[in-house]
């Protein structure tokens, strides 16, 4: 296996709430001590809870969060802390598709605007190569004939045009690497599995990274060959996808694959056990195991008072529990 696309090491980034002249300030830690590779060409999902910090790591890794601490590696360039020329370059390399069609587009540009605005900003072709850049990136997501897409304003497409959109302008600068925020989680089920299509072709065709970013494991089963499961700002556990969700590990994950919806109607109602209590406060997260209030399984004196360390207990498959095994 050749160089990583993206390594990271130890990746923290933690908020500063509160605080004033008489008070010291809180944190929120949103993502801690997060160890990571994603291969060229190769799709990891991470899944999670909404605030497990899978959004703020994917944002932290293409410098739209400032780390806190931690390396990230972008193509064998250390990119943690890069500023204005060098930050440009990693603009370029690494795009993000964000969750909401709606409201990423400009409701004043049209589709060409939208589309040349990168390759302006970034200072690439001339007007001429600029349009046929727009047609071949409509083209890539299906909209076609491209000519008549790239003249309509956002409020002339559906949800599922719209991301579409959205695809297109991450595409344009040919980018290395795609954070995928919840890509799918706006639009209808019908259009979900075209878009889904969509990241695959881009991915199977183009080699590029991605880190297709969900809270639905079904999902990730089938754009992702590898899963990382995230609880509280750590990452728990992390496998190729069949692995992960054959033989789960982490507690936290066999409670997340027990809690998808059986396609099968006859057992559609049938009592899925829920998570007990809340997720942990990440000011004041619980000492030990993150996960040890709603373990069903943790041991005290152990899980309340040692943090566990992330372990490869099957090739490529590595858990953060004690009693893994
Ligand atoms: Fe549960 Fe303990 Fe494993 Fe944490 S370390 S998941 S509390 S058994």
């Amino acid at each position: 296996m050749g160089e990583p696309l993206v390594s990271l090491t130890g990746l923290t980034k933690w908020f500063e709430i509160g605080g004033g002249m008489f008070r010291r300030p809180l944190h929120v830690r949103a993502v801690d001590d997060v160890s990571l590779v994603i291969q060229r060409g190769e799709t990891l999902a991470l899944v999670g809870e909404s605030g497990s910090g899978k959004t703020t790591l994917g944002r932290t890794i293409l410098r739209l969060l400032e780390p806190t601490d931690g390396e990230i590696q972008f193509a064998g360039k250390i990119v943690t802390h890069l500023k204005d020329k060098d930050l440009k370059w990693l603009r370029r390399k690494a795009q993000m598709i964000p969750q909401d069609p709606y409201s990423s587009l400009n409701p004043t540009y049209p589709v060409n605007k939208a589309l040349e605005e990168p390759l302006v900003i970034h200072g690439l072709g001339n007007r001429q190569e600029r349009w046929e850049r727009i047609l071949t990136a409509l083209d890539s997501v299906h909209l076609t004939p491209p000519e008549f897409f790239a003249h309509k304003y956002p409020h002339m497409l559906s949800g599922g045009q719209r991301q579409r959109v959205v695809v297109a302008r991450a595409m344009i600068l040919d980018p290395e690497f795609i954070v995928a925020d919840e890509p799918v989680s706006m639009l209808d089920a019908s259009v979900k599995v075209s878009i889904l299509r969509i990241l695959k072709e881009i991915q199977e065709n183009l080699g590029v990274g991605f880190l297709h970013i969900t809270h639905d494991l079904a999902t990730a089963h089938h754009f992702a060959e590898r899963i990382g499961i995230m609880y509280a700002g750590k990452l728990v556990e992390m496998g190729p996808h069949e692995s992960l969700l054959t033989e789960p590990l982490h507690p936290y994950t066999q409670a997340l694959i027990e809690a998808i919806p059986d396609p099968d109607p006859e057992n559609r109602f049938r009592e899925r056990p829920a998570l007990p209590g809340e997720p942990p406060s990440l000011v004041n997260p619980p000492a030990g195991c993150r996960f040890h209030p709603r373990c069903p399984i943790a041991r005290e004196g152990l899980c309340d008072v040692e943090e566990p360390l992330l372990r490869e207990l099957r090739p490529g498959h590595f858990v953060a529990c004690h009693l893994a095994e």
